[in-house]
């Protein structure tokens, strides 16, 4: 099955209580797939300037991640800087570049034109529309990401992707914000007449909840010790949710439920470490070992 994502390829710099880095890979399409490429191959719509040198390129290597869709753009790459406060529960961005982003047109690779699953990351709407209505064949599974400013900002473009969107992966403040329902159930009401049958709010430390027109799962957020750097949890969710879905090639109750468990695992592992570096390292029998606990952890008796 071949997963799509178009989305940001970026250079981050994170500030949180364990430390500071001044440039490194980010970006929601660069978590995505390094997180999505444990499960099936991804191809990857961004661009990037000429400072991201081949050093950068080589993170991705040895992965089934194609970077045939990257293009390369003169000027600098998308850059964003932010800072965590003392728990890491609020992040404050200070700087967003858009840079080679703000004049993007994304083009798919003839060889992307067949792609049965698609994420359009947290980017302009119309961009992400763009993408869908360039690939040959509907979709199987769409998943859209997005966030306050696009809400604000492009609302009737926002309306229009979803239409063609089965999956909605947002957050809370989101989730209220698009459809001005407090209630999340409700919301999810709203949600669905917009298009997507499944809509997954992402709550950080607090889990995750999927809420579909047949069904709710709410998977918690792994505990851990220590959180090094929260930045990409929700991409890297997004990544081994859509993942494994794609590589099932079905929305079935089970794999659904079984999405959401991959995605937390990944998003857990994300926030080891600084920016991708954990991803990249990951194996597979950590990732299984992983999902065990999450059985563990969540399963028991009645009486
Ligand atoms: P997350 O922590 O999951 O919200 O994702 C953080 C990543 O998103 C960082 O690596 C940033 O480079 C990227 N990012 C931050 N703001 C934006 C934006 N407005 N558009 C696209 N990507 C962004």
């Amino acid at each position: 099955m071949s997963l799509l994502v178009v989305g940001s390829v970026a250079f981050d710099a994170l500030e949180t209580p364990h430390g500071k880095v001044d440039r490194t890979l980010g970006g929601a399409a660069s978590y995505f797939a390094l997180a999505a490429s444990h499960f099936t191959p991804v191809r990857v719509v961004a661009v990037v300037g000429d400072d991201f040198t081949d050093e950068y390129r080589a993170i991705f290597k040895g992965r089934p991640i194609d970077l045939s869709g990257l293009e390369r753009a003169a000027g600098k790459s998308f850059f964003w800087s932010g800072r965590y406060n003392a728990n890491m529960s609020e992040r404050t961005t200070l700087v967003t570049e858009l840079n080679v982003f703000a004049n993007f047109k994304p083009i798919l690779p003839p060889d992307y034109l067949n792609s049965s699953s698609i994420f359009l990351a947290n980017i302009d709407p119309s961009l992400q529309l763009s993408v869908l209505k360039q690939v040959r064949r509907k979709p199987k599974i769409v998943g859209l990401d997005t966030m306050n400013y696009w809400i604000e900002r492009a609302p009737k473009e926002l309306r229009e992707t979803l239409k063609h969107t089965d999956i909605l992966m947002i957050n809370d403040e989101e989730t209220r914000q698009l459809t001005g329902e407090h209630n999340l159930l409700r919301a999810a009401q709203r949600v669905f007449k917009m298009g997507p049958k499944t809509l997954v709010i992402k709550k950080g430390e607090h889990g995750a909840l999927m809420i579909h027109d047949k069904f709710l799962f709410s998977v918690p957020a792994f505990p851990l010790e220590e959180v090094f750097d929260p930045t990409g949890a929700g991409d890297s969710f997004a990544g081994g949710f859509m993942g494994y879905l794609a590589s099932t090639g079905s929305l079935s109750e089970h794999n659904l439920r079984r999405a959401m468990v991959y995605g937390s695992v990944l998003g857990s592992y994300a926030v080891e470490r600084f920016g991708v570096e954990r991803i990249t390292k990951l194996k597979r029998k950590e990732i299984n070992s992983r999902a065990r606990h999450f059985l563990n952890l969540t399963s028991f008796k009645l009486q």
